[in-house]
């Protein structure tokens, strides 16, 4: 069922500029490959990339795969891949439930069934009884939770995070960090992390890829 996220000669470029060389790498189930590299390297450009979101003025190449099947070519909400980037907001009008019901797909079930799921996943996250919340009542550290768990609720073949942890103090950072990487490790699904921080890569243990510019 987990399978890797692969990329082949991948690279961006932005008018006569490429954003970094041809990247080539794998990432296992379970694991954490970290991406780092300067402000304005193309990292998001790289996220977007691969979740199928990149428009103009760029112009993505390579070939992205999961397991067996090439997604290159194949629409964002085809892909299912999940991102979660640094500024993740919650709807402010919405409950944190209704917020989560977003993640879940059309086919999850009944009205019933989709509210013990949502339930489930916040009893799982340390969030029982939130479900009704107004997102403007969490703290800064819930919400990230919450908006992992929308991410997640979509059963994301991959998970891609955009300096996710940038926002939060020390003490909440790592928090949270353990709670993402628990969570993607139990779920077994290949993880790419943009980060500028190298405690988040020793943290996620896996290898290091730097954007590297060639020209
Ligand atoms: P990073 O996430 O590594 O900081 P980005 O992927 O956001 O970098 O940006 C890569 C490069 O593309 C940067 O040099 C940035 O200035 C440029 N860029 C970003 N958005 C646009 C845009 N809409 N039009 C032109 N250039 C852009
Ligand atoms: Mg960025």
């Amino acid at each position: 069922m987990s399978e890797p996220l692969a990329l082949t000669e991948v690279t961006i470029v932005l008018g006569d500029r490429r954003l970094f060389a041809p990247l080539s790498f794998t990432v296992a189930p379970g694991e954490i490959t970290t991406v780092m590299g300067p402000s304005g390297s193309g990292k998001s450009t790289l996220l977007s990339y691969l979740s199928g979101f990149l428009a103009a003025p760029f112009n993505g190449f390579g070939r992205v795969a999961i397991g067996e099947q090439d997604i290159t070519g194949l629409a964002a909400e085809r892909r299912r891949i999940g991102i979660l980037f640094q500024d993740d907001l919650l709807f402010p009008h919405l409950s944190v439930g209704q917020n989560l019901a977003f993640g879940l797909p059309a086919s999850a079930g009944s009205r019933q069934e989709r509210r013990q799921i949502i339930e489930r996943a916040l009893a799982q996250a340390g969030l029982e009884g939130f479900r009704k919340r107004d997102p403007a009542t969490l703290s800064g550290g819930q919400r990230a939770r919450v908006a992992l768990l929308r991410t997640l609720l979509a059963e994301p073949r991959a998970l891609l995070l955009d300096e996710p942890f940038n926002r939060l103090d020390v003490a909440l950072r790592q928090e949270i960090r353990r709670f993402v990487f628990e969570r993607s490790r139990e779920r077994s699904i290949p993880v790419l992390l943009v980060t500028h921080d190298p405690e988040d890569a020793a943290a996620a243990g896996g290898p290091i890829v730097t954007l590297r510019q060639t020209i």
